[in-house]
């Protein structure tokens, strides 16, 4: 690979700000995962402002024989947009491509550059009147194409779908550095192969996604949050079941937080005031969306609470007052993941299962656990109406929890992993496989399946030079 050639191409190509060398600044932010698990070390970090110097930096990178590393806001929880430690990779950093493109109120459609923040992409249609229904705890930071190229879920799926239902067009730069501009607004197009499909969720490893259009939908009149304590998982999967009867549509959340997850929010974030959650093994969060008024939400609301208080399936509820209080309910729930590593390192499973076979997986695999492991903590936590569990194990209380993972990691992650695919699971509902999933991925998925990943990465990518070994690990099978 010819380095100071690339370099000087690359700074002619998008600037020479916008190409970071260590030489030249600070790369730490860039080269650092966010859990901070992973240092790579990048041979520059190139910060393209357009799609043409996307395509640019692209083919001046396969020229090379350079392998980039797509990076959006670097909140990824497996590992795929840092890169190796080998100094070799370039990263091709979205952030300077933030333009809001376009909002269509009359087609409810907003299209967006890559880069930008998925909360300034939510403000856009807000102004507009409009619901960009895609929320998460990192919003702030993480970028549309980010969300799109890991498929983010988060908090409304239940209603509106993963990022990848919210996606009607993209436009993308191929391994070749072409530019296909698929920015279609339709809903309906049955035209062949639907790429946008292929691009989504592939993790930076067949093209660099560099803009989006996305479906938007009216804003609900009203949106009620409930807090609720239950006696079991088995009555929170039968709470989820009467609200969906209940409400219908209209509930657009359902997240479940057990015990141990909420008292370390009590525990670290004493002001939040987490409510209930010392009475019961569970709480459960619900959101109501609804289009007629607020006291039509908030009486369908109270009428499943009384069903669900008399049938057992809570023990206590309440209900929101203002969005104030609804807004610090659900600050209580994002904030389980900061209170998790205020406690100290631990293994995180992002995991998905039928919600009907949830309470039956958590009874069999915490008490194996249990058994093989005596004092690990379960922060237990997630989106139940999806059946997406945040089953995250921490080490026992007084145990250093670096040198727990460093014994135990590999074993647990093993048990877990195992239990999960025993009751037909997922190993990762949402966050991907990056580099940190891929050499597990090929124990739990078919080899059909993989031996089809791997016929598509080749056809799209024979330089291998988009995020070699996230998702496919190399060198195996
Ligand atoms: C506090 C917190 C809460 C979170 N909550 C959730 C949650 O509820 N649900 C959920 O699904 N996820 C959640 N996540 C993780 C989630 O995957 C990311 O937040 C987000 O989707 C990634 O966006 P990003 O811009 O930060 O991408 P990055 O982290 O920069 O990249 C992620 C992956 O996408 C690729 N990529 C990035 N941009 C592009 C592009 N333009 N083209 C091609 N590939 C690209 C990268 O190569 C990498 O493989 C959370 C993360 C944090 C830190």
């Amino acid at each position: 690979m010819k380095t100071p050639g690339l370099l000087k191409d690359l700074q002619q190509a998008v600037g020479t700000a916008h190409v970071l060398t260590r030489d030249s600044a600070d790369l730490s932010a860039y080269e650092t995962d966010w859990r901070k698990r992973h240092t790579g070390r990048a041979l520059a970090v190139v910060r393209p402002g357009n799609t043409e110097e996307v395509a640019q930096v692209v083919r001046l990178c396969a020229q090379a024989g350079a392998s980039l590393v797509p990076q959006g806001g670097n909140t990824g929880l497996v590992v795929g947009s840092v890169p190796d430690t080998l100094g070799r990779q370039v990263v091709l950093n979205s952030t300077r491509m933030n333009q809001v493109l376009a909002l269509d109120a009359a087609n409810l459609t907003l299209t967006v550059q890559a880069g930008c923040a998925l909360q300034a992409a939510q403000n856009a249609a807000e102004q507009a009147g409009l619901l960009l229904p895609l929320s998460l705890a990192a919003e702030g930071s993480c970028t549309v194409g980010g969300n799109l190229a890991t498929n983010a879920g988060g908090t409304q799926v239940l209603r509106f779908g993963n990022a990848r239902e919210l996606c009607l067009g993209l436009e993308v730069v191929t391994p070749q550095g072409e530019v296909w501009n698929g920015l279609s607004g339709l809903r309906k197009d049955n035209t062949g192969y639907d790429l946008r499909h292929l691009y989504i969720g592939s993790e930076g490893t067949l093209g660099v996604i560099t803009a989006a259009t996305l479906k938007l939908y009216p804003q609900p009149v009203a949106q009620l949050t409930a807090w609720a304590a239950v006696p079991s998982l088995q009555a929170a999967v039968d709470l989820l079941g009467l609200a969906q009867r209940h409400l219908g549509a209209g509930l657009s959340g359902f997240e479940l937080m057990g015990q141990f997850a909420l008292g370390l929010v009590d525990k670290h974030f004493p002001a939040l005031r987490v409510p209930l959650w010392q009475t019961q093994p569970h709480c459960v969060l619900l959101e109501n969306s609804d289009n007629e008024s607020e006291a039509h939400a908030r009486e369908r609301f109270e009428t499943l609470l009384e069903i669900a208080l008399a049938q057992g399936c809570a023990t206590d509820a309440v209900v929101a007052e203002s969005l104030a209080q609804s807004r610090n309910l659900w600050h209580i729930r994002e904030s389980i993941s900061m209170a998790q590593a205020e406690e100290g390192l631990n293994i995180k499973h992002d995991i998905s299962l039928p919600v009907s076979r949830i309470p039956d997986f958590c009874a069999e695999t915490d008490a194996l656990l249990a058994r093989t492991l005596p004092g690990v903590r379960l922060v237990n936590f997630g989106h139940l109406g999806d059946g997406n569990l945040h089953y995250n194990v921490q080490a026992p209380q007084g145990v250093d929890p670096k040198q727990f993972l460093g014994q135990h990691e590999t074993a647990i992650n093993a048990l877990v992993f195992d239990a999960v695919a025993r009751f037909n699971g997922s190993i990762s509902a949402e966050h991907g496989i990056g580099s940190l999933k891929a050499h597990t991925l090929p124990h739990y998925k078919s080899p059909v399946a993989l031996a089809l990943m791997r016929s598509i990465k080749q056809a799209l990518d024979p330089q291998n030079i988009m995020n070699p070994g996230r998702v496919l690990a190399q060198n195996t099978d």
